[in-house]
């Protein structure tokens, strides 16, 4: 009875192979639910963008909540548990950074990327700069960008929480000239705007983008004034944060009479300073501003431009000051994914020199985001009860903002996702 036994061989094999699964995906899940319980010893800890500095402080962190934190000479490290030395080292909570995109070719197949390669490129554009939270602003493939956020949530790939708006929508006759030969759907009423976002919201988007104001490459088209505020009254149905390219006045125009939640980028093109008004609206309308100072400058190094005293980035700088010293609200974002250099150490000193302090920095990167993008309950601060949210600094930002780049270690909910070795 040859086919029996071949048969029963065969099921045998496929017994053991479902077993090999199991034990695969049982490893999965309890490598993703298991964090780390972690001491973090003689850091110098800066708490909140307000509260004082904690010099020689112990912070303890259980199943990726922070539950104490005190002074070295006054809190016990319970035995058993995993310890950081950070003496010599300066603590801030987790970065975010509220304006990437994952579209380089080298994403494409997130969800069949091998581990150790997408491992090494979150590294290297993500863990190693500090975020544990990103805002992707615009996907031509979002499906795309869920398979990556599914990978690091189920805790295969170390890397941040990941939110994002989809696909962009654009005038008409709008399609950036830069994403071509791809387009972006295109609207041109009411009706159309209200389906697009309902569409972007049901595939998953946690924000929406528009282009009020789009270079196609001959103009920039500027989106109707009621087509975006229909747009903005759709999404902010769901709870869902709207995201602006100005590209132009006229663009952030029409961002403030939408009412939209944040621009995505300042708008020095035509090199001027944003007027009084302007400013007053963005303020009062509670519209916050992504400076992304250096893609201002890297764009003119791709093209071979001076950046010295170049009036894109005076008015760049000019743009952020002016807003963010009549009381706006800065989130730090650097369109990385779209311009290629990874390092964050330029936008630092820029926001410097637009006359922000170290404290306003420190907020753009925790305590402001974590507001606007309803999560100030659980991150954006060390304090007892937040996600352990970390990044450990080799020096001290509130020195020179661009120590905030000189980033350690960055834990994510409590699990070391990069450390400098
Ligand atoms: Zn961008």
């Amino acid at each position: 009875m040859p086919s029996i036994k071949i048969n029963f061989e065969l099921k045998n094999a496929i017994r053991i192979f479902m077993k090999k699964i199991l034990l695969v995906m049982l490893l999965l899940l309890t490598k993703a639910a298991v964090c780390q319980d972690l001491a973090i010893k003689g850091a110098v800890v800066y708490p909140s963008p307000q509260a004082k500095p904690m010099a020689n402080a112990v912070v303890i962190i259980k199943n990726g909540r922070i539950v104490r934190i005190g002074e070295y000479s006054t809190l016990s490290i319970p035995k058993n548990m995993q310890v950081i030395d950070a003496s010599g080292m300066y603590m801030t909570g987790g970065y975010w950074n509220s304006h990437v995109h994952f579209m380089e070719t080298k994403w494409q197949g997130a969800d069949t990327i091998a581990v150790a390669r997408l491992a090494a490129q979150l590294n290297d554009m993500v863990n190693s700069r500090g975020f544990t939270h990103v805002f992707d602003l615009a996907e031509l493939d979002f499906q795309n960008l869920k398979a990556l956020r599914d990978r690091i949530d189920k805790g295969e790939v170390p890397g941040p929480s990941i939110r994002g708006v989809g696909v962009p929508l654009t005038p008409l006759n709008g399609s950036p000239f830069y994403i071509r030969p791809a387009k972006l759907p295109e609207v041109g009423d009411t009706a159309t705007a209200v389906a697009d976002v309902m569409a972007q919201i049901k595939a998953g988007a946690t924000g929406i983008k528009l282009f009020t104001g789009s270079p196609n490459g001959r103009e920039v088209v500027t989106m109707k004034v009621d087509v975006a505020r229909a747009a903005v009254k759709t999404a902010h149905r769901y709870g869902i944060p709207v995201f602006v390219h100005p590209s132009t006045d006229a663009g952030v125009e029409v961002a403030i009479a939408a009412g939209v939640d944040v621009l995505a980028h300042v708008a020095p093109d035509a090199h001027r300073d944003w007027s009084r008004s302007t400013i007053m609206s963005l303020v009062q309308k509670h519209i916050a501003v992504i400076p992304t100072l250096k893609m201002f400058q890297w764009s003119l190094l791709t093209n071979g431009a001076d950046t010295a005293n170049n009036p894109l980035i005076t008015t760049a700088l000019q743009q952020l000051g002016s807003y963010y010293k009549a009381g706006g609200v800065v989130l730090f974002g650097t369109d990385v994914g779209y311009m290629t250099d990874y390092s964050t150490v330029a936008e630092f000193e820029l926001m410097s020199r637009a006359g922000l302090h170290f404290r306003d920095i420190l907020q753009s990167l925790t305590t402001a985001p974590a507001k606007k993008f309803g999560s100030v309950a659980t991150c954006g601060r060390i304090a007892p009860g937040m996600d352990a949210d970390i990044v450990l600094l080799t020096a001290d930002p509130a020195q020179d903002s661009r120590n905030f780049a000189s980033v350690a270690y960055t834990i994510s909910k409590g699990r070391i996702i990069y450390s400098r070795q």
